[in-house]
Parts: C-alpha cells; sequence; structure tokens
C-alpha cells in the first residue's frame, strides 16, 4: 500500500517550508489540498508539479473512500491545508481515521503551527497548555465557551478572525477578569508580525485604539487561572498545623 504523508506547509514565510515537505511534495502521486488555488501558487513557487486535488472533511463519504482506494493500490498521497499543519483548525481527521483504521501507513512532515510559534514567543508559561480553536462566533455561545474556561489553570490558546477580535477580547475581559495576562500574536512569519502582551484590558485596549492591530491573521493566548484561593487555604492550613503543634 501507499503512504498517506500529513505535510506542514508555511504560515506566511515560504521560507519555512521544509526540504522534506518539497521532496515529498514532488515524489507523490497526489497532493489533497484544502484548496486547490490556493496550493497551486505554493506549488509554482516551488516548480512542484504533482496533481491537486481537492479535499475537505465534508467531502463525502464516498470521495474519502476513492482516496483510501488510491491509498490501498500503491499510491502516495499528500495532505496539505491552505497554511500550517493540517488537521490544527484545518481539514484532515477524517482521511487520517479513515487511513489509520484501513492500515495505512500515515507519516507526519512537521513544520509551521501557528499556535506553537504564537506560544514559544508568548512569555506565558508553556508547560501545560489547551489548544481551543476558534472561539463559537455567536456571542451568547461565545460566552458560555469562555465562562467553561474560567478555572481552567494551563495556558489557553485561540484562533481568531479579525473581524471578531475586539469582542472576543472584551468577552475575555468580562469572564477571565482585566487583570489576566494575555497575549495577541498577528501575522506571525509575515512583514507586519506583532506581539502584543499585557493584561486582558491593556491588549484590548490597543486593538479598540489602533484599527491595525485588528488586521491580519491572529492567535490569542490567555494565562491560566491562578488558585490564588487554592494558595491561600494551603498557607492557613499549613498555619494551623504549626498552632496545633504548640498546643500541649
Ligand atoms: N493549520 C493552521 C496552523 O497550523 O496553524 C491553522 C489554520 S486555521 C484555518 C487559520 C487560523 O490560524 C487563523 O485564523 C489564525 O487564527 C491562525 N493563523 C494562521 N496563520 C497565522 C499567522 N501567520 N499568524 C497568526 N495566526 C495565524
Amino acid at each position: 500500500a501507499g503512504t498517506l504523508y500529513v505535510v506542514a506547509t508555511p504560515i506566511g514565510n515560504l521560507g519555512d517550508i521544509s526540504e522534506r515537505a518539497i521532496d515529498v511534495l514532488n515524489s507523490v502521486d497526489v497532493i489533497a489540498a484544502e484548496d486547490t488555488r490556493h496550493s497551486a501558487r505554493l506549488c509554482q513557487h516551488f516548480s512542484i508539479d504533482t496533481p491537486l486535488k481537492a479535499y475537505h472533511d465534508y467531502s463525502d463519504q464516498a470521495h474519502s473512500e476513492a482516496m483510501i482506494g488510491q491509498l490501498q493500490n500503491g499510491k502516495n498521497i499528500a495532505l496539505i491545508s491552505d497554511a500550517g499543519t493540517p488537521l490544527i483548525s484545518d481539514p484532515g481527521y477524517r482521511l487520517v481515521k479513515l487511513a489509520r483504521d484501513a492500515d495505512i501507513n500515515v507519516v507526519p512532515i512537521p513544520g509551521a503551527c501557528a499556535m506553537a510559534a504564537a506560544l514559544s514567543v508568548a512569555g506565558l508559561p508553556s508547560d501545560r497548555f489547551c489548544f481551543e480553536g476558534f472561539l463559537p462566533a455567536k456571542s451568547g455561545q461565545r460566552l458560555n465557551y469562555l465562562q467553561a474556561l474560567l478555572e481552567e489553570e494551563r495556558t489557553m490558546i485561540f484562533y481568531e478572525a479579525p473581524h471578531r477580535i475586539e469582542d472576543s477580547l472584551a468577552a475575555m475581559v468580562d469572564v477571565f477578569g482585566a487583570e489576566r495576562d494575555l497575549v495577541l500574536a498577528r501575522e506571525i512569519t509575515k512583514t507586519y508580525e506583532t506581539v502584543l502582551a499585557g493584561s486582558a484590558q491593556q491588549v484590548l485596549s490597543r486593538v479598540q485604539e489602533d484599527p491595525n492591530q485588528r488586521k491580519g491573521e491572529m492567535v490569542v493566548l490567555v494565562k491560566g487561572f491562578e488558585a490564588k484561593d487554592k494558595q491561600i487555604d494551603a498557607k492557613v492550613e499549613h498555619m494551623m498545623r504549626c498552632l496545633l503543634a504548640q498546643l500541649p
């Protein structure tokens, strides 16, 4: 059987493509792409002339199964998305799952991923984090979603769109509080790459004051909940134990 390669492509700067990604894209029989017109430009840039075929998670079952059939017949396929790592807020899950179920070799070709790049420069705790993808578009649902994360202790990473950033940051101020540490990483690897870091309120104010800070592609990172109350409890408990030990 053939191999399904899951290939990361750049998130802005084309220099971030890997040698291995280029080799694989050149050598496979087909490149399955989210948007073939978008990916045609990438291929053109790197002089890759492998045929491109459209793939989405909502492509019908028959389409996904046809791709599995091709793999079973010994064809090699590379899956790419418009930018970054496939399956990370991008299509691919269904195809990878079907391939795994069919015992087909699935090989990652790692590379750019906006959330990992943002986390690497945010200056927020990175030992534990959770990736939340895109928030719900409707304000009520978004608020519920954020409220459920109120006591999340890990650094939270969100993807956001320019037309929603102001509302989302305002909702974060409401739910997490004005003082919570927050980082907005914008246009990573591109000309206007910007990282705004501060309290949630400070970052919101910057975005409200300056329309340029609402443009482009963006990642929002929020520091996890610090269980100050729990820390106080622990201190009180410790003190009580010390005092108890002194009692006759
Ligand atoms: N698969 C991609 C990845 O590996 O990061 C993510 C695809 S998702 C459809 C697109 C979102 O990723 C954007 O709305 C933005 O939140 C984030 N993103 C992609 N490229 C970015 C960049 N250069 N700078 C900041 N955020 C970016």
